[in-house]
């Protein structure tokens, strides 16, 4: 979310003018775009602030955008910080204006206002991550109040996109040349937009199956999405992906806890059965769609039983890649509340214990890939000469031999060894 929200704030900058920079000694403007979802990405931000305002050179222009900004707002411009300017998660369109005042020497210009209607979600071709690869913003915000998150606070309330604008900006990536898109949201699953739907000659049982079927028929080569919440995730959506080709093998589904209880107190609203359900309705889809998950060790109260649970849950679902975090109490959440019971040594523990349990599961599955042939997007080249790299349908990064002018195609690849996170091939 956060690099698609940099895409198109340095999208914004380019149109009205301003040259974007890759190095931060020749920049007038630095903008530093935050995350607030665990507090050692807060305290970056704090960091990178103090090396700004300390460099040799001329003053820069400081400016902050994202979660961070959101939430502290006017106390950013406090303990002197080199801070010019701040901006909110739904400002962002108003960027510009920000920095006009500040380089016209107002002095802590914040706007944490709502977004405009006429608010411009495609980034421009030459300031996107990749010139393949795309993100689509779908919804944004959260209503889930999962007790841990800060989400909700710093995104504000589930907003989605109209489809007919969601349709219009995966055709014109299309023509751009772009391959790959990724629909994004908090929760892709939760897609409820209350105009112009657009929808209607598309079947499924919720809007989310729906719009999947509808930018399917745009013919773009692939489709992921991200973030699926296992409550919401229908059987419908693995329909469609077995429907259509271009919609990947790939299903993103945090389950944060292997314990009732633990999931009970993250307010959740699913169990580890009701979650296991889902993943074997997954699993029993033809195409051998990939898993990956989001889970948080030590919640406060999470006993050595309920970690058990997460590392049972851990070997019944056997994830491709695990995103793995340790509770972090974030201020204004109800969990912040809860006494932080698990001490850091034992966070450490359980965490160091998931990795290495994770890390044997995604190579035994790596290894089953072996002799078999993916479907590989060439995004860039690899760290050797002569070597092209990119990722599989089901979301896996391979590494082959090829020439640069297979760059942007998508080409067979039989994989002939598994690494650590990476997998090598031969190209067919
Ligand atoms: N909307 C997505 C992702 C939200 S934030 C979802 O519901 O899954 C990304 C991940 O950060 C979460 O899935 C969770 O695993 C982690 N996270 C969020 N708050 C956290 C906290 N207070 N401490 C540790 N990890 C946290
Ligand atoms: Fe946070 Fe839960 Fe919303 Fe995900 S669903 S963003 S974890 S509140």
């Amino acid at each position: 979310m956060n690099v698609s929200d940099s895409e198109r704030v340095a999208s914004q900058l380019e149109q009205l003018g301003y040259a974007i920079t890759d190095s931060e000694e020749s920049a007038d403007i630095v903008l530093l775009n935050t995350c607030s979802v665990r507090e050692k990405a807060e305290q970056k931000l704090y960091t990178r602030a103090g090396q700004l305002k300390h460099s040799d050179g001329p003053k820069k222009i400081v400016g902050v955008m994202g979660c961070v900004a959101q939430l502290e707002g006017e106390s950013l411009f406090k303990k002197d910080r080199g801070i010019d300017f701040v901006i909110g998660t739904k400002a962002v369109g108003r960027v510009g204006d920000a920095i006009v005042a500040a380089v016209d020497g107002e002095k802590r210009f914040m706007d944490l206002g709502e977004r405009e209607e006429d608010y411009d979600w495609l980034p421009i071709k030459s300031q996107r991550h990749s010139p393949y690869v795309a993100f689509v913003p779908i919804i944004e915000g959260c209503n889930k109040f999962c007790t841990y998150c800060i989400v909700p606070f710093s995104r504000g309330r589930e907003k989605s996109l109209p489809a007919s604008e969601v349709i219009r900006h995966v055709l014109e990536l299309r023509r751009e040349g772009v391959k790959e898109i990724h629909l994004i949201g908090q929760n892709v699953n939760s897609y409820r937009p209350t105009t112009d739907s657009g929808l209607e000659k598309f079947k499924g049982k919720s809007q989310f199956a729906r719009l999947l079927r509808a930018v399917a028929a745009t013919g773009i080569e692939r489709i992921k999405f991200t973030t699926s919440f296992p409550r919401d995730y229908n059987s419908d959506i693995t329909d469609a992906i077995n429907e259509n080709e271009n919609l990947c093998n790939w299903v993103h589904l945090p389950v944060q806890s292997g314990s009732d209880d633990v999931l009970k107190a993250m307010k959740r609203g699913h169990t580890v059965e009701s979650y296991k359900k889902k993943i074997d309705d997954i699993r029993s889809s033809p195409r051998n769609i990939s898993l990956s998950t989001d889970m948080i060790v030590g919640f406060p109260g999470e006993t050595e039983k309920d970690f058990q649970g997460t590392c049972d849950l851990f070997e019944y679902c056997g994830y491709e890649s695990a995103y793995l975090f340790k509770y972090s109490p974030r201020p204004g959440t109800p969990a912040a509340e809860m006494e932080d019971d698990v001490l850091p040594q034992e966070k450490k523990m359980r965490f160091l214990e998931l990795e290495k349990i994770q890390r044997r599961i995604q190579q035994e599955s790596f290894a089953r890939k072996t002799g078999t042939l993916l479907q590989v997007l060439a995004e860039r080249k690899g760290a050797r000469d002569g070597q092209l790299t990119g990722h599989s349908t089901c979301q896996a990064v391979v590494n082959f031999e090829a020439g640069i002018e297979k760059l942007g195609s998508i080409v067979d690849v039989k994989i002939t060894e598994a690494k650590t996170n990476t997998l090598f091939g031969e190209i067919q």
